[in-house]
């Protein structure tokens, strides 16, 4: 799994995907850019995001906030007092762990410890070997289960309570039992706060403190009465929006699974007190439908209930995807209740109420939430979509089988031969098609080496202009999942191509 996700990465640079951000410099941690091909994949992501949630909903309409909002809003938001996590260091290695995050580390190290106990018996036994037997006898299967989990199960229930003074010991204690830095020497556990700070004016006496926004949400909450009013909005309705968003995350790792600026896709739906549960189903559904319309099987989703809730919410769940490092959370679909109007309408003075003419009555709406990451979504369809094959002849081919409506390129262009005016009229093509979607043009290397890279850079559809064109007008229409080849008329590509690629 390890060697997929290292390809995966490897594919994005080398196919202008994604980039290390200021490579030239060494790069900046848990920072990427978006390369030729990536900008294309991602904007059409956030298009076919932005078209099922505002074009095809009459009651959902878009906004653009800004990214630097007043700081009071994040004080309202809860995100000041509890935008925490807490952090632990390790004195010797002068590694900083998140301190929920090492506990999963102990977790499967623990597991991998006593499927090691389990693999060297079975060696010896062979046959005779009785697992559930050997499972609750063997001294150090007892002791990792036993001892490692009461104190795990401790470790977890602190966390979860926050109540932080005894974790160090309880990580001292395990260090012992299991250990995976080898030192005890181990920080009390420090609160940190993930909003990253800058600030807005020349002088440093005037300047005033500002975040950088950790979600897009609250530029809809604090917009909530302008687009209600002047959009004349009835309820149930929804706001949408795309942006960036920015976390200091502890843990930054695994590429743009978690990255420390991204994007998020985020639709706040006002709607009446009490009916949230029904909402709540609703957009677990619609959103669930939504994923599984993108065609990468619906045994690589699932649903993940959350037990404990963030401050804001009274359900919550993720729809996890199956990344090439296990099932992980794509995508939060969160009932947020009154909280966020109610705490601004308290924070700025300014009614946030909805008045209900057929309750003839006003109130704080409640707010059910999708919020997407843009980058997951990007991850998850990008190392699904990569794929090595065996061809009859022996050799294999690497072929990122995009949805064809997401592929940066949806054609390329190929003359057979650079003479014999082929690239004239390849161009030519080029030019009548390329208003309607993005087309490419090569006419270096081997048509074979030609086919083979657009394979690798996802495009559905490569034409090939040979000499029988210039007779008869004819190309040929390769596709990029079947590599089947056939010969079509110059004037059906612009309709045949369009039928498989538009949104
Ligand atoms: P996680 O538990 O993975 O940190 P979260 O529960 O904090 O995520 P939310 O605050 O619910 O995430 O944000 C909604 C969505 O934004 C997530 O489902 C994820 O797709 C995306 N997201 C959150 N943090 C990051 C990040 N650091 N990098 C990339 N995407 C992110």
């Amino acid at each position: 799994q390890e060697d997929i996700f290292k390809k995966v990465i490897s594919h994005a640079k080398e196919y202008g995907y994604i980039f290390p951000s200021s490579e030239i410099y060494d790069g900046l941690s848990a920072v990427y850019d978006y390369a030729q091909n990536g900008v294309e994949l991602k904007k059409n992501l956030r298009e076919y995001w932005w078209k099922a949630m505002v074009q095809l909903h009459e009651n959902i309409v878009g906004i653009d906030a800004a990214i630097f909002m007043h700081p009071t809003t994040w004080k309202a938001s809860g995100h000041v007092d509890a935008f925490n996590d807490p952090l632990i260091d390790n004195k010797d290695s002068k590694k900083r762990y998140r301190a929920d995050t090492l506990v999963e580390d102990y977790v499967a190290k623990i597991e991998d410890k006593i499927e090691k106990e389990v693999a060297k018996a079975q060696k010896r036994f062979g046959e005779a070997f009785d697992k559930e037997q050997f499972l609750s006898t063997n001294p150090k299967v007892i002791e990792y289960k036993e001892r490692a989990e009461a104190i795990l199960h401790r470790l977890g229930k602190s966390l979860e309570r926050e109540d932080l003074a005894d974790v160090k010991a309880l990580i001292e204690e395990l260090e012992i039992v299991c250990p995976i830095s080898g030192t005890k020497n181990w920080t009390e556990v420090k609160q940190f706060n993930l909003m990253f700070g800058t600030k807005l004016g020349a002088t440093s006496e005037g300047a005033m403190d500002l975040y950088l926004r950790p979600e897009t949400a609250q530029g809809i909450f604090v917009n909530f009465s302008n687009v209600q009013k002047t959009g004349r909005m009835k309820i149930p309705f929804g706001i949408a929006q795309t942006g960036k968003a920015f976390r200091n995350e502890i843990v930054a790792r695994q590429f743009i699974f978690r990255m420390r600026e991204f994007e998020q896709m985020e639709m706040q739906f006002f709607i009446k007190p009490g009916t949230q549960q029904e909402w709540y189903e609703h957009w677990k559904k619609t959103r669930l439908k939504w994923h599984l319309s993108l065609g990468l099987g619906e045994e690589n989703y699932r649903f993940h209930d959350h037990e404990k809730l963030a401050h804001y919410a009274d359900a919550a769940c993720d729809i996890e995807f199956r990344f090439p490092f296990g099932f992980k959370e794509l995508e939060g679909i969160h009932s947020r209740t009154d909280f966020d109007l109610g705490n601004h309408e308290k924070y700025s003075g300014k009614k946030l109420q909805y008045f209900d003419p057929e309750e003839n009555r006003s109130y704080v709406p409640y707010v059910l939430e999708t919020s997407v990451g843009l980058d997951r979504l990007f991850l998850a369809i990008f190392s699904h979509s990569l794929q090595e094959e065996t061809l009859e002849d022996g050799e294999t081919r690497t072929v990122l089988r995009l949805p064809f409506v997401l592929a940066p390129t949806k054609v390329a262009v190929l003359p057979l031969l650079k003479k014999d005016e082929l690239p004239e009229l390849a161009l030519q093509i080029f030019n009548d098609l390329k208003y309607d979607f993005n087309v490419a043009y090569d006419e270096k290397d081997a048509i074979g080496r030609r086919y083979r890279r657009q394979d690798a850079v996802g495009t559905p559809f490569c034409i090939t202009v040979d000499h029988q064109s210039k007779e008869d007008n004819t190309v040929t229409l390769r596709h990029r999942d079947t590599m089947e080849q056939q010969r079509v008329p110059i004037s059906a590509l612009r309709e045949l191509i369009l039928k498989e690629v538009d949104m």
